[in-house]
């Protein structure tokens, strides 16, 4: 991991922080921010990266995603094909914080301003990116926005995903003025991008246990969840030898300490392994449980 601590003037350090707080004030009631994927205050968040932009001279556009891309032209009479990008995601998780997204966001706007303020010469279009419904946190399914114009989330998918409410990603996608019917024709072609770099607060605590600012994400992780189901015999607690029982909890607990232990084996370096979630049936505190779910969460790190 290579490290560095960046100057910053006060000029710009003020112009940051007042961002990061207009971004906070996009934010339901309650602890921290909650602004939800194709929420109406996630749309607000975008129409003020979108009007900051506009004012640094960007040409802005919005795809059938909801995503906002601002861009500079190339200063320089180049021939160079493919621009270089910077930006992160403005939706956030229940009562996240404010940094998460928000700050390679700003980070963006701030690279913007800096650009325009300054006579380096730019050989390529430099493009600054807000994305949308990054967070899984309503629909289930995370990095929607860089999933559409990817093409790993089609139209018929958004029909399917849907919030504790019941409405799809479809609906609230139209019901904030988007176009999912068009998806297709948004997905980003690979010959228009050179370089993409994100900007993201550390959500662990490993950099500040190593006392460093910042770092390079060296590889990434790749996320599998679980819906694990152990069936057992029920029977009453008092009456049933512990030789002649079939406890479904006592299973799943050692799959839980298994799991435990192979994420912690150094063989398996960077794999996080989770149990987030118990359902134990009967549930009485006199029967032996007979069927025990539990929900498990994998990240397992690709070099
Ligand atoms: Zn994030």
């Amino acid at each position: 991991m290579r490290t560095a601590v960046l100057p910053v003037h006060p000029a710009e350090a003020s112009r940051l922080t007042a961002d990061l707080s207009a971004f906070a004030a996009f934010t339901e009631a309650g602890d921290g921010v909650t602004r939800l994927a194709y929420s109406a205050l996630e749309r607000r968040a975008h129409a003020f990266f979108e009007e900051r932009m506009r004012e640094l001279g960007c040409a802005v556009h919005t795809d059938a995603a909801g995503n906002t891309v601002a861009e500079l032209a190339p200063t320089a009479d180049t021939d160079v094909a493919g621009a270089i990008g910077t930006g992160s995601h403005l939706d956030s998780v229940v009562h996240g914080g404010r940094f998460d997204g928000i700050a390679g966001v700003v980070a963006a706007m701030e690279v913007a301003r800096l650009a325009v303020g300054s006579s380096i010469a730019r050989r390529r279009p430099w493009r600054f990116v807000a994305f949308a419904a990054e967070e899984g946190a309503r629909f289930g399914q995370a990095c929607n926005g860089s999933r559409m114009i990817a093409g790993l989330t089609s139209v018929e998918d958004t029909r399917h995903l849907r919030d504790v409410d019941g409405v799809s990603m479809y609906q609230a996608m139209c019901d904030v003025g988007l176009a999912p019917d068009e998806l297709l024709s948004h997905v980003w072609d690979p010959a228009q991008w050179h370089a993409f770099v994100e900007l993201h607060v550390e959500q662990g605590a490993v950099l500040q246990d190593a006392g460093v600012a910042i770092g390079v994400v060296d590889s990434i992780s790749g996320s599998t969840r679980l819906h694990v189901v152990v069936d057992g015999t029920a029977s009453h607690t008092g009456a049933t030898p512990m030789h002649r029982r079939r406890d479904a909890l006592v299973a799943a607990a050692s799959c839980v300490i298994a799991g435990n232990s192979i994420a912690n084996d150094s063989a398996h370096h960077g794999t996080r392994v989770t149990v987030g979630r118990l359902d134990v049936s009967p549930g009485a505190i006199t029967t032996i449980p007979r069927t025990r779910r539990f929900r498990c969460g994998c990240a397992r790190r690709r070099q």
